[in-house]
């Protein structure tokens, strides 16, 4: 195994991983609340979810990857004030909760995919864990750490010295002022809901010895990654906007329920931003991986563009990064693609340091702009010195980068070598705006049968129809 090094939010440093049981290493992460379409800068979170568990494999860890899909008690509000988001969006659509979760769960599902994003080991759904979720609260009252009203169970944030650790909230100061009027039953503005109760018009409840109600969002996770991962995990993740109060709460509910570490590391994804905005629903300025595709953008582009910062920076959206992204990793599949039979047999002698290169730049806390520089600087080498034999190396990063590129070579293997050789070599034309040189070298291909496309996918090679020529 090679040691990895990553931020953690917790001790604002950068640390070596020190999983409790290695190889294994728990990771949980936040996944979704089903109730509308994931936008864009939701999905830079689910790629860099699905980097870190990369990384970790590539560096030899054997990963136990468990993510939530919260289809019930996420309100509104992240401070737990405001209607339950199912109900909201059941009422919108004009139907049950447990439909819009079902639909939009599959939905959320097609856009991961299509980025390529490893399905979790385990994605769990909350409504499939209510039992857990009570005993934990349970738990809670048992240990004084929490307290029952009519409105609901909720924790005591006071029953926690530490109590804003994560964030390094200031618990004295005015801030609690700004925030939205917390409901009267709370003692403490910061206190949440563990179970809520008195919602009769609520469509998703449950018994619990409180009364009929459901769960706050916060206590599902602590609920679903103890269920799965034990009562101390070895890396915790979500977006930024986590911090202050869902991954507070989570660790003060579950600290508080075990006296012991809930996460060793914490990692949190940067915003992606419209220009000096971040993206979210509740701005309105949110557009989907369909949106993209619309404007004949591949989704595989987007995953590049995300590589394109470091991932706790914010990364600025616009078309045109978009659209570089896309033409770089353009050209990254059209040197897979035409690179000649040769090029995977052996390897050139450059590429061991550059192997090393990549491999460092991954382990420390996820360097994946210089990962990508390391790919490029490794397809120049190969183009300049026409030592094409780096595949092997590419399709190894790519465990990592999640591109697709073994798949992208597979597709072309059916051409003869001597048009494949004579795309490669007009891709390298374009390279260098040998424009002249890169239209000859289409008629000769067209001459052989050939037409080439330029795609969002890259060059596309197919024989020509009998009624085109
Ligand atoms: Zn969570």
């Amino acid at each position: 195994m090679r040691d990895v090094f990553l931020y953690n939010t917790a001790s604002r440093e950068v640390e070596k991983l020190e999983p409790l049981s290695p190889p294994r290493v728990s990771y949980y992460s936040c996944g979704p609340t089903v109730y509308n379409h994931v936008h864009v800068g939701n999905l830079r979170t689910y790629v860099f979810t699905d980097t870190v568990r990369r990384v970790l494999e590539y560096a030899g860890y054997d990963v136990l990857h468990v993510m939530n899909i919260t289809d019930v008690g996420h309100m509104t509000t992240d401070q737990d004030e405001g209607a339950d988001k199912m109900q909201v969006a059941a009422e919108r659509e004009r139907k049950s909760p447990w439909e819009v979760a079902e639909h939009y769960t599959r939905l959320f599902l097609a856009d991961v995919d299509a980025l390529n994003v490893q399905r979790p080991h385990v994605l769990c759904r909350a409504t499939d864990h209510i039992r857990e979720m009570l005993d934990l609260t349970a738990r809670l009252v048992e240990r004084g750490c929490a307290y029952v009203t009519p409105s609901g169970v909720y924790f005591d944030t006071t029953a926690m010295p530490d109590y804003g650790k994560l964030a390094r909230l200031n618990l004295s100061g005015q801030e609690d002022g700004a925030r939205v009027e917390p409901h009267p039953d709370k003692r403490h503005p910061r206190d949440f809901a563990l179970w809520k109760l008195d919602q009769p018009t609520h469509a998703m409840q449950w018994d619990s010895p409180w009364g009929r109600g459901y769960p706050g969002w916060h206590i599902e996770c602590s609920a679903m990654a103890m269920r799965f991962l034990g009562e101390t995990i070895d890396l915790h993740s979500g977006g930024i906007d986590h911090i202050p109060v869902h991954h507070e709460n989570e660790i003060a509910q579950s600290e508080c329920a075990t006296g012991k570490t809930f996460a060793k590391v914490w990692m949190h994804a940067g915003f992606l931003t419209i220009g000096d905005t971040k993206i979210s629903k509740s701005l309105g300025n949110f557009f989907t991986l369909s949106d993209l595709a619309g404007k004949g953008f591949d989704p595989l582009s987007f995953r590049y563009f995300c590589y394109t910062a470091k991932y706790r920076q914010p990364l600025n959206f616009t078309d045109q990064a978009l659209r570089a992204a896309q033409k770089t990793l353009q050209g990254i599949r059209n040197f897979v693609r035409y690179a000649p039979e040769s090029a995977l047999s052996g390897e050139e002698p450059f590429v061991a340091p550059l192997r090393e290169q990549f491999a460092a730049a991954i382990c420390h806390d996820l360097n994946m702009p210089q990962a990508v520089a390391v790919v490029l600087e490794m397809i120049r080498e190969a183009n300049r010195t026409r030592e094409p034999r780096v595949l092997e190396a590419l399709f190894d990063f790519d465990r990592v980068l999640g591109l697709g590129l073994r798949e992208v070579r597979s597709e072309t293997t059916a051409l003869p070598p001597t048009i494949r050789s004579r795309v490669a070599e007009r891709e390298e034309a374009r390279v260098q705006r040998d424009f002249a040189r890169s239209d000859a070298l289409r008629d000769e291909v067209l001459a052989e049968g050939w037409i080439l496309e330029d795609t969002p996918e890259g060059v596309r090679v197919r024989p020509r129809e009998r009624e085109e020529s």
